[in-house]
């Protein structure tokens, strides 16, 4: 589903990515990453890439981002369907396969940071889900005043307060000042006891902040070439999800999760029914093959345990 304020292509390497463990630059230390093997130092060639508009393909790309289950297996998948998050830390060298015994830089992404940033992004998007559908049963549990000055909003507030959760899943938590939700608040927030205007907050906080000077909005011609258009460029695909979220907050757009693939996608009167129920006629097709060959292999069943 186009929406024509984002432009945003991404590259992503034809052979597709890989976990390996290299080295740290200059020095002994090896860590496992996510990467392409593509050298920094040089120019890719055109055809080691493929360019592709994965926002545009993907309506819901930061909801399917949220619900990712960040092992390996999951991110490689992830990564070869839409690109890597678009790290580019240039703090990694591998063995060089032209010249045994010499390094090349190239860029690496950790699993702790995929960990790290598919977290937030899932409790962000869980707040914002709760806020719309005004669920204050759920808001009242993870939002936790202390006294009337502060406030804590916190994935897991049952855990006592430095508990670190291991991997997968991990902590989000922030603390709000009553001075700060304040200022962003309506005339009705209650200190002390409001558990709406922190939860708004927290995610206007966590959405500007991955917007803030990492969206660059610029004047470019629009896609037929004929006039000028106001488009807004995110540096990465991560920043790019964070934007598509933004303009997801904005239009108050309703989502579903594919029936077939599970990929998220946009519900919008204008394109698709509301009603529908998978991302592509591909993944719509598929199911219902899939049903088919259900259908008959429980007649064959039926049919030779009556013979
Ligand atoms: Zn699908």
């Amino acid at each position: 589903m186009a929406d024509e304020l984002i432009g945003f292509s991404w590259a992503r390497p034809k052979q597709g990515f890989y976990w390996t463990e290299i080295h740290v630059l200059a020095s002994d230390v090896r860590v496992r990453v996510l990467t392409s093997g593509i050298p920094l130092n040089r120019a890719p060639k055109a055809e080691q890439l493929e360019i592709a508009e994965p926002l545009l393909e993907h309506s819901g790309l930061f909801r399917t981002f949220a619900a990712l289950e960040p092992t390996e297996e999951r991110i490689l998948r992830f990564a070869n369907k839409y690109g890597s998050l678009g790290f580019q830390h240039g703090l990694f060298t591998m063995d060089n396969p032209e010249c045994p015994g010499s390094e090349i830089p190239v860029s690496g992404e950790l699993q702790s940071e995929w960990t790290q940033c598919i977290s937030e992004m899932r409790w962000i998007v869980q707040l914002w889900d709760w806020i719309q559908a005004d669920n204050y049963r759920q808001l009242s549990e993870y939002v936790r005043w202390q006294g009337m000055d502060h406030v804590t909003v916190d994935s897991h507030p049952y855990l006592p307060a430095d508990a670190e959760l291991a991997p997968p899943v991990l902590r989000i938590a922030s603390t709000l000042s009553t001075d700060e939700l304040t200022s962003h608040a309506a005339p009705s927030f209650r200190p002390g006891f409001d558990v709406y205007w922190p939860a708004v907050v927290t995610v206007y906080r966590a959405v500007t902040g991955h917007l803030w000077r990492r969206v660059s909005p610029e004047l470019t011609w629009d896609d037929r070439g004929k006039k000028m258009a106001l488009r807004f460029e995110p540096d990465n695909l991560h920043d790019a999800m964070w934007l598509q979220f933004a303009r997801a907050i904005h239009g108050q757009y309703e989502y579903r999760s594919c029936g077939d693939c599970g990929e998220w996608f946009r519900l919008d009167p204008s394109i698709a029914r509301s009603n529908r129920k998978f991302c592509s006629d591909v993944c719509k097709v598929r199911a219902y093959r899939k049903r088919k060959n259900k259908q008959m292999s429980v007649a064959d069943a039926d049919t030779q345990s009556s013979a």
